[in-house]
Order: structure tokens, then C-alpha cells, then sequence
């Protein structure tokens, strides 16, 4: 059990030694990997259990940093998550460079325009705002290849589904999708019914 041995990036694995974290959580131990090889996953597991490290060195992983286009969308409840989910995003991805920025109501939506247009490689947010900037094609979705829903339960129960819905018709069919959910609702069962490709399942 050792981040050395998950086939990962060595400036992403210094980054998260660098972070503090010296061994991985049993989530992370089971669930980056197969988030780092493309797959769809879903991974039932509560906050405390490492999983914002675990989509986020997943998505670390696979970007392709020579392209400064949004490539990973995390979308997240709250805008206090969304804001912790960028800091941890940058924080692991630091030695590689990852340019994260967090799209949330609230802010300026000029600011967020400035931003975007400046060029990122993930963007993190709440529901309402990304779709707003996606529908202003501030934020491009053609070069997004990876979507994780996390705390989708959480997100559903605030009123958010069809925002996700109407987020799901922008992007690119192709897309790799991560659920994170503590629990799994009814709703939370269509999302991965309809738009999920054979996910990988992972309950801790
Ligand atoms: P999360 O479930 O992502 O909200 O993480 C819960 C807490 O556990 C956070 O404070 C993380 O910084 C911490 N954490 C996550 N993974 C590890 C790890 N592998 N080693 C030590 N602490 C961790």
C-alpha cells in the first residue's frame, strides 16, 4: 500500500508526499487506479475517507498539460467544497503545473470570464455557475474528457439535478465520469443508468 506503486506521474507523486500524505487511504488505495485508466467509477464512500485525493490525482494524472483548455469539470454542492476540492487540486498538482480554477456563485462572474479566457486545465464548481459560464461559452467544453459529480447525493437533495442534466447535454459524448456519492438515492442510480459506461463500483 504505497503511492509509488500506482504507475503514477513522479512530480504527481511528489506532490502528494509534499501534501503530507505518506500512505493512501483504503479509497484511494482502490480507487485510482482505475480512475487513472479511463474507466467510469463509482465510489460509494463518506467525506473523511480520502476521496477528494482520489479524483483528484486521477485527474491530475491523465491531463495533458501542454494543452491550457479545460480538460477535467469536478462539480461539487457548496461553494465552501468546491473551493476545498481547487485548493487540494493545486496543492497535488503543484510540481506539474496545473492551472485549477473554482467557477462558484457568488463571484464575480467578469473575474471568472478573465480567468477562463486565460486558460486552465480543471475547473471546479457548483452547479449553477458552471452552467452559466458553459452557456456563455466562457468555459469550452470540447476538450473536457473527464466529469466528476461529487457528493452527488448531497447535490441532488439541493435541488441540483437538472442543472447536472443540462450539464451532461454540453459535454463531449465521450466523457470519463466519476460519481461520488455517501449514499445512493434513486436519482443518484438514473445519473449512473443513463450516462455511465459499464462504471466500476466501489463501496468503503
Ligand atoms: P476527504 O474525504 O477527501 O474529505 O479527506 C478527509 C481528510 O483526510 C482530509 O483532511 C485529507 O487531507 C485527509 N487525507 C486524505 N487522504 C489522506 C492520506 N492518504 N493520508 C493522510 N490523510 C489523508
Amino acid at each position: 500500500d504505497s503511492f509509488d506503486v500506482m504507475n503514477l506521474q513522479e512530480n504527481l507523486v511528489r506532490g502528494i508526499y509534499a501534501y503530507g500524505f505518506e500512505k493512501p487511504s483504503a479509497i484511494q488505495q482502490r480507487g485510482i487506479v482505475p480512475f487513472c485508466k479511463g474507466l467510469d467509477v463509482i465510489q460509494q464512500a463518506q467525506s473523511g475517507t480520502g476521496k477528494t485525493a482520489t479524483f483528484c490525482s486521477g485527474i491530475l494524472q491523465q491531463l495533458d498539460y501542454g494543452l491550457t483548455q479545460c480538460q477535467a469539470l469536478v462539480l461539487a454542492p457548496t461553494r465552501e467544497l468546491a473551493q476545498q476540492i481547487e485548493k487540494v487540486m493545486r496543492a497535488l498538482g503543484d510540481y506539474l503545473g496545473v492551472k485549477v480554477h473554482a467557477c462558484v456563485g457568488g463571484t464575480s462572474v467578469r473575474e471568472d470570464q478573465r480567468i477562463l479566457s486565460a486558460g486552465v486545465h480543471v475547473v471546479v464548481g457548483t452547479p449553477g455557475r458552471v452552467f452559466d459560464m458553459l452557456r456563455r461559452q466562457s468555459l469550452r467544453a470540447d476538450y473536457i474528457r473527464m466529469f466528476v459529480l461529487d457528493e452527488a447525493d448531497e447535490m441532488l437533495s439541493r435541488g441540483f439535478k437538472d442543472q447536472i442534466y443540462d450539464i451532461f447535454q454540453l459535454l463531449p459524448p465521450k466523457v470519463q465520469i466519476g460519481v461520488f456519492s455517501a449514499t445512493m438515492p434513486p436519482e443518484a442510480l438514473e445519473i449512473t443508468r443513463k450516462f455511465m459506461n459499464k462504471p466500476v463500483r466501489i463501496l468503503v
